[in-house]
């Protein structure tokens, strides 16, 4: 099944019966004025009577999902427009904010003008209880052209990215060969402006790899070059880059057991090289930092231990978003984009496996994430 096929034999668990059952045109013409404001905005409305269960979409609601205005529409219908992957997200965020009585917020494609044409739509909710009535509600707008200028933006990122990555590289390859030919020459002040113009390009490396991950990310398609490899080898070797890169000498790797695995090397390094610069940039200079790697069946763990600020439990479930940061005095000042850790999540789930952390505030963060072993 591809991204937008629709899975016709999903359900919909419970969630709201059909709509327009009589009697139940009542919200809206109590909300006349704001309903006509909304509609001229091309924002449609709905309601979930949380004691019956029934849906109740405004005529704009009922265009956005691609049916007449003036038909019926059930929530099943509404749900049977949302391709597969996404149905269930949809489904999952809904119910959730039933139960816990809480909002929600949640971006998804519909496929509307036939099989391969599809549009974006955000819907927006929350729940409104008083004396007499208890709804659940919310809006529905069209971002299909912000998630079309996304992509544009996203591809712009990915051919820039990938045109400085070139030059760079050469760049990289040059000063391997200067530096040799400065050790041959025992020109000690040479070898240490290299050294220091290696680190800005690794920087640079990173920053760019980084980037173009992202754009793959963002339009869904990262693509994975696997092949056989040690995991434990490449922890070292990453190890020493990021020491040489931030300037310090702290990261122990656990001995533990050589494992090979079938990934993309350069991808899991760039995962590696983001949790081991984390873990140096949120904790104090010096801290220890453990790096280690166990088998769990036909499981890899990696576990990266820090012993620095640690995060609230309030932030732990955000972090994995993109552009995530956590705001707070101690951080103000670290710079980053919060790409790091969606990138992270991202690699790590194209691999079938799974990241996560456990942490407390004021002692330190363990960011753990598996692979299947080869
Ligand atoms: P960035 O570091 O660029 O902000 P990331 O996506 O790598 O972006 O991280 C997101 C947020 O998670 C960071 O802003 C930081 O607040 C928090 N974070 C990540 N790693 C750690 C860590 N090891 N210890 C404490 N906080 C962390």
């Amino acid at each position: 099944m591809n991204d937008f096929e629709m899975d016709e034999t999903s359900e919909t668990n419970g969630l709201p019966k059909s709509a327009a059952e009589p009697g139940h045109e009542g919200p809206f013409q109590t909300l006349d004025v704001a309903h006509i404001a909304l509609e001229s905005a091309n924002i449609g409305i709905w309601i979930i009577d949380l004691a019956t269960r029934a849906f109740l979409p405004s005529p704009r609601t009922k265009e956005l999902f691609g049916y007449p205005p003036d038909n019926e529409m059930s929530f099943d219908a509404a749900m049977s427009k949302i391709p597969g992957k996404y149905k269930q997200k949809v489904a999952a965020a809904i119910e959730n904010a039933f139960t816990k009585r809480g909002n929600f917020s949640i971006e998804f494609p519909i496929t509307v003008f036939g099989n391969n044409k599809y549009k974006w739509l955000s819907i927006l909710g929350g729940c409104s209880t008083d004396e007499s009535t208890s709804y659940f509600s919310g809006v529905v707008l069209d971002i299909t052209e912000q998630k079309n200028n996304e992509l544009r933006k996203s591809k712009f990122i990915g051919m820039v990215s990938h045109e400085l990555k070139t030059p760079l590289t050469a760049l990289k390859a040059y000063i391997q060969m200067l530096n040799t030919w400065a050790i041959k020459q025992k020109d000690h002040f040479t070898i240490g402006a290299l050294s220091k113009v290696e680190k800005q390009v690794k920087k640079m490396l990173n920053m760019i790899n980084g980037l173009l991950n992202l754009s793959g990310a963002e339009s869904g398609k990262i693509h994975l070059n696997k092949q056989d490899f040690l995991l434990n080898e490449l922890i070292s070797e990453v190890i020493e880059e990021t020491q040489f890169i931030t300037s310090s000498d702290n990261i122990i790797m656990i001995p533990g057991e050589t494992v090979k695995v079938h990934a993309d090397r350069e991808k899991i390094e760039q995962v590696i090289i983001n949790l081991l610069s984390n873990a140096a940039k949120y904790s104090d200079k010096n801290s220890p930092i453990e790096i280690s790697c166990s088998l769990i069946e036909n499981w890899v763990q990696v576990t990266i231990k820090d012993t620095g600020m640690g995060i609230e439990p309030e932030n732990i479930e955000k972090l994995f978003d993109p552009h995530y940061r956590v705001e707070r005095k101690e951080t103000e000042n670290i710079p980053g984009f919060g790409i790091g850790l969606y990138l992270c999540a991202e690699i790590i789930k194209r691999h079938k496996g799974k990241i996560w952390v456990e942490s407390e505030t004021g002692k330190g963060s363990k960011f753990m994430f598996t692979l299947p072993v080869s």
